[in-house]
């Protein structure tokens, strides 16, 4: 009977411990989890806070550092990516620090080209990161006549680029501006889309996204004709393998027999919403694109109509014919009630110029009429083109990148609102 009571007794002490013991451990279990969860939300707290920290002294060395008007820049260097396309780094030629700027904005460059009466302003987007305070990159295509007019003067700008300068020349660059930038104070998901030479901005986000070390989701689209047209393919392929969260995405829309399918490239197709709908797991992202007029006409309006909102879809013209088109597919078609008829008098020729919806921007209503206005980008973005107005006001179809005084305009983007008097 003892020897009974004795294994009860045992029997129950054991499981009296055995019980402490697993509330014990489901205590510690829940202790440690709610450690790891609060030292989670810490670690996501601080990374915040850095960021925010980062945010602040970015803002604060910008607005330090920025210069008004154009300062010399000196190229330290001059680097081939591809047949007919350089990359060149520059440095302020007064030592002193440049200033951030926001992945995907441009430079404006002043071009003192032998044998042209005046400069000529070109702007070229900044292709690295801004994690680099001594110098500038950009990457030029040097553009020759088009095909089917071989008589047509080379680009002048792109053409001085490549064959003109060399290390340690001096250029006037302005400071970098532009709106089409990245957001890298949120981190939602993005596609970042490249076509051709376009590829230069969005090279900038990719760039950045690495050197913040970002977690965010990217899809990285660049498009080309061929493998000959692609730059840095080596440098793509070694972030897509280093971030696990960046999908590269190479489309050749017609490949060499030496570009593999696979190993230099992912697609064999052009860069398209259908393409999208087959990779991405939903259309909720940010879209950055630029490239060519046809490529960004398809996708804009690709996109918008398969349910994308217009303020996730952003993008970039490189010029006069891509900005037109992609106006033309923002705004509402003019009907006859809507086309206006207006005049644009130039008043120190007294030249009085009918404009009406069809004409286009100021500039290109003046061109048309045999006068001339000064001009640089033909896309808003460098300033050249700025006149006083003397009557009238004028409405921008697209917010134009470059800052504009009161009572003057940039013909190159504007419309007439009302019959107009402008100094030239
Ligand atoms: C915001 C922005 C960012 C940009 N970023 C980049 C960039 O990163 N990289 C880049 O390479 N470019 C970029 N560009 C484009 C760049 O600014 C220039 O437009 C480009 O280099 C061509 O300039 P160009 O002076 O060489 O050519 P232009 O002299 O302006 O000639 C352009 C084309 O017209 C042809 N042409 C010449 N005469 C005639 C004629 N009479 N009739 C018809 N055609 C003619 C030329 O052969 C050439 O093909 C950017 C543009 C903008 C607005």
């Amino acid at each position: 009977m003892p020897i009974v009571f004795d294994l009860v007794a045992v029997a129950g002490i054991l499981a009296i411990t055995l019980y402490g013991s697993l509330q014990v451990w489901r205590s510690w279990q829940e202790a440690r989890l709610a450690t790891r969860y609060f030292g989670q939300e810490i670690e996501l707290l601080q990374e915040k806070i850095e960021r925010q920290q980062q945010i602040s002294q970015v803002a604060v060395s910008r607005a330090k550092d920025a210069w008004e008007g154009f300062r010399k820049f000196e190229l330290r260097g001059k680097i081939l990516e591809a047949e007919g396309i350089c990359s060149f780094y520059f440095a302020p030629h007064d030592g002193k620090p440049l200033p951030p700027f926001n992945p995907g904005q441009y430079l404006t460059f002043k071009l003192n080209i032998p044998n042209e009466d005046k400069p000529l302003i070109r702007c070229y987007s900044l292709s690295d990161s801004p994690n680099h305070p001594d110098y500038y990159r950009v990457t030029v295509k040097r553009e020759t006549a088009p095909r089917d007019q071989p008589n047509l003067p080379d680009g002048k700008s792109s053409t001085y680029f490549h064959h003109v300068l060399n290390p340690d020349d001096i250029i006037d660059v302005k400071a970098p501006s532009g709106h089409f930038y990245l957001d890298t104070e949120h981190q939602n998901p993005v596609v970042l889309i490249g076509g051709g030479i376009g590829i230069t901005p969005v090279l900038s986000m990719l760039n950045t996204i690495t050197a913040m070390d970002s977690q965010r989701e990217v899809w990285f689209f660049y498009g080309a004709r061929d493998g000959s047209e692609l730059i840095m393919r080596d440098h793509f392929s070694q972030i897509a393998q280093q971030m696990p969260n960046v999908k590269l995405n190479i489309c050749l829309s017609r490949p060499r027999k030496e570009d593999q399918l696979g190993i230099d490239f992912h697609h064999k197709s052009r860069v398209s919403v259908a393409l999208f709908k087959e990779l991405l797991p939903s259309n909720n992202f940010d879209y950055y694109i630029c490239g060519p007029a046809p490529l960004m006409d398809s996708l804009t309006s690709d996109l918008y109509d398969w349910g994308v909102p217009k303020n996730k879809v952003h993008f970039e013209a490189f010029g006069p014919a891509t900005v037109k088109s992609v106006r033309d597919t923002q705004s509402e078609p003019a009907s006859a009630s809507t086309d206006k008829q207006l005049t644009i008098e130039l008043k120190r020729s007294g030249k009085q110029i009918p404009w009406s919806t069809s004409s286009g921007s100021i500039l290109e209503c003046v061109e048309a009429a045999g006068a001339e206005l000064d001009s640089g980008c033909r896309a808003g973005n460098c300033g050249a083109c700025e006149v006083a107005i003397i009557g009238g006001a004028v409405d921008y179809p697209n917010e134009p990148g470059a800052p504009v005084e009161a009572g003057n305009c940039l013909t190159c983007v504007a419309i007439p609102k009302e019959n107009l008097v402008i100094d030239a």
